[in-house]
């Protein structure tokens, strides 16, 4: 089976002692998750949560983002290398928040995926349509369009290291949660699309990660679909009890 995974995104939210608390009061209360559980904690954090969940092969953790390059003047960026040398193992890369405020675009992506890959990061690869897109019905051509400019450039090995999260944007921080059915159709579109390139060996390892307002009282509904294997997280990663419901939601 493949790997399943709850990923919290913090974003730029908390203070330290306030991020190590959160990861303590979950690392607590989480024995034998069913999956991987990974906290995406803003780069001044990774240290010091890196710390809390060392040595438990249950727990992994994220930055936010990195930049494409590998070093240089960058005022203000974090790199790879910096993520690592922090503790991090994954890296959330193409979040819509990314792509919207910061200006990333598919090219950009695809450098920072091969950076990343290349430092060994395993990149938790966003993508999503927009609200338009989604009453247009052309969502799965849209999704398609981003996986293939940002990581159909992939050797199949590189490609196995990378976990996709849909997260429709219209259903980030919205509480408007795509339904179970319509989660369930964009995951099957997504893996089809992934066996079109690689092959099906590869997209049935593929781990598939929904996003957007999913929470305690929707995550088991959700995961229970066929090709959703867990969730990205947002707001309800900040609150360790409902974070912790929604890892035991897994399948
Ligand atoms: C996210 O930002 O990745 C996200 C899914 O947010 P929320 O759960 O708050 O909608």
């Amino acid at each position: 089976m493949r790997q399943q995974i709850v990923a919290g995104n913090w974003k730029m939210n908390t203070t330290i002692a306030e991020g190590v608390a959160l990861a303590k009061a979950v690392v607590e209360k989480v024995e034998n998750p069913r999956g991987k559980v990974v906290f995406g904690a803003p780069a001044t954090h990774l240290d010091a949560v890196s710390r809390t969940i060392a040595g438990n092969q249950h727990f992994g953790l994220a930055g936010q983002n990195c930049h494409q390059e590998e070093k240089g003047a960058y005022t203000g960026e974090i790199s790879a290398d910096m993520l690592l040398s922090a503790g991090a193992d994954y890296v959330i890369l193409g979040h819509s928040e990314r792509r919207q405020y910061f200006k990333e675009d598919n090219a950009m992506l695809a450098k920072k995926v091969n950076l990343a890959l290349s430092k060994g990061l395993k990149p938790i690869f966003c993508c999503g349509e927009p609200l338009n897109i989604r009453e247009k019905g052309s969502h799965v051509a849209y999704v398609s369009r981003q996986l293939k400019a940002s990581l159909y450039h992939l050797t199949e090995e590189q490609f196995r290291q990378i976990a996709i999260a849909y997260e429709p944007i219209w259903a980030i921080g919205t509480g408007k949660t795509a339904s179970s059915a319509q989660a369930q159709d964009m995951h099957l579109a997504i893996r089809k699309a992934v066996s079109r390139k690689y092959g099906k060996k590869v997209a049935n390892a593929t781990t598939i990660l929904y996003g957007g307002s999913c929470n305690a009282a929707n995550a088991a509904e959700l995961f229970s679909q066929p090709d959703v294997d867990g969730g990205l997280i947002g707001g309800a990663s900040l609150k360790a009890d409902d974070f912790v419901t929604i890892i035991n939601a897994l399948k």
